[in-house]
């Protein structure tokens, strides 16, 4: 479906491993102070001073988290970034540093691992992070993708997913549910190509999901929102697989029960239109769907004054007694009990 813009095909063989490393990280630039040697020795060193540092790392897997049938490389490199630096940005941290890993089968030419790094570079532009190493190796098949980021932060900035408390009120950011529809509506272009290879897909209708899909942004900016408005969260995680089973992930560690409001779920137009086009329900799509990386977090109740009508966060719900247990209040006020579906079970 993508088609090929780029013929040509250089083997990888042909520079050999470490000609094919200075090639694909030959632009990247030092900017955090905290890196003091990046790519080029057997170890990268950094320097937080008197700052905490987290770490997070995500293993991706050609056929398991990614297809590259309608995912294109560039697109695949910035969002492995993404959901790196969303994991740091979950912790109420400043996203500082990467290292990439890759094993590639000889399937792949040059060209499509230029392409691969020129969206990790565009993403580690984006963010201010620095690329500072790695490690290159081949695979009998398919492409596999490993990213470690790192963040800093104050001790006391860091939020944590054990901390909410029974009468907190539980807030998102931005929208839900779109980027699972954006892959709905590529795997169906993806089967109508497969039946139709000429068949030219009009995607028009559909542009906000797919780029939710295939372009989703961390929230870097939450942590800076949240600091202005003097905002501390009790406990917080991002949304990867799903607003429900990331609100169980909280309500569990946390020890508390919670009560999420059906009619407070901000989902968009182009999403509720897309799910009655495809018979779904949007309510369990948006409580299930996942990938959105958008942060899902709980606050004390003094702060609502202070967070009340932004239209960077919702208030979907409070926390209660872990007895009361995890339910959705439905827009005809009945509370049924949430499931962790995560990301599959939908179009069970
Ligand atoms: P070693 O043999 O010690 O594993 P390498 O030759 O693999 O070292 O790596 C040389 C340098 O290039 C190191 O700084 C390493 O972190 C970096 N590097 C290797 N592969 C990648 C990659 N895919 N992306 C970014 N940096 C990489
Ligand atoms: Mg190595």
């Amino acid at each position: 479906m993508i088609e090929d813009k780029n013929p040509q095909r250089t083997s990888i063989a042909q520079l050999g491993e470490f000609g094919l490393i200075d090639h694909l990280t030959k632009n990247f630039e030092i900017t955090q102070p905290s890196t003091l040697k990046g790519i080029g020795d057997d170890a990268a060193v950094l320097d937080f001073k008197d700052k905490k540092v987290v770490v997070s790392t995500d293993l991706l897997i050609e056929g398991v988290h990614f297809d590259l049938a309608y995912v294109p490389l560039k697109h695949l490199g910035y969002k492995s970034v993404v959901v790196n630096v969303s994991d740091i940005c979950a912790m109420n941290a400043k996203p500082t540093q990467i290292t990439v890993s890759i094993a590639v089968s000889n399937r792949f030419p040059l060209e499509a691992l230029e392409e691969l790094y020129e969206g990790i570079e565009r993403a580690a532009q984006e963010y201010k992070i620095d690329v500072i190493g790695g490690d290159t190796t081949s695979s009998q098949k398919g492409l596999i993708i490993s990213i470690t980021a790192f963040g800093e932060a104050d001790e006391n900035e860091i939020v944590y997913r054990n901390g909410a408390k029974q009468t907190d009120l539980l807030v998102v950011t931005g929208d839900i549910g779109a980027a699972y529809m954006g892959l709905q509506v590529l795997e169906r272009e993806k089967q109508v190509f497969q039946v139709n290879p000429n068949s030219q897909p009009d995607l028009d209708a559909y542009t906000y999901l797919i780029e939710r899909q295939l372009k989703p942004e961390a929230r870097k900016d939450v942590r800076t929102l949240l600091h202005a408005l003097e905002i501390k969260p009790t406990s917080m995680i991002d949304i990867s697989d799903g607003l429900s089973s990331e609100i169980m992930h909280l309500c569990k560690q946390s020890g508390v029960g919670c009560n999420l409001y059906e009619d407070k779920l901000p989902i968009d137009p182009q999403f509720i239109s897309t799910c009655e086009e495809f018979n779904i329900d949007s309510t369990t799509v948006a409580i299930n769907g996942g990938e959105d990386y958008e942060l899902l977090f709980t606050i004390a109740m003094e702060d609502f004054d202070k967070i009340k009508g932004n239209p960077n966060f919702s208030i979907i719900g409070h926390m209660t007694q872990e007895s009361e247990g995890i339910h959705l209040v439905t827009r005809a006020n009945t509370r049924i009990p949430l499931k962790a579906r995560g990301w599959d079970a939908i179009s069970e």
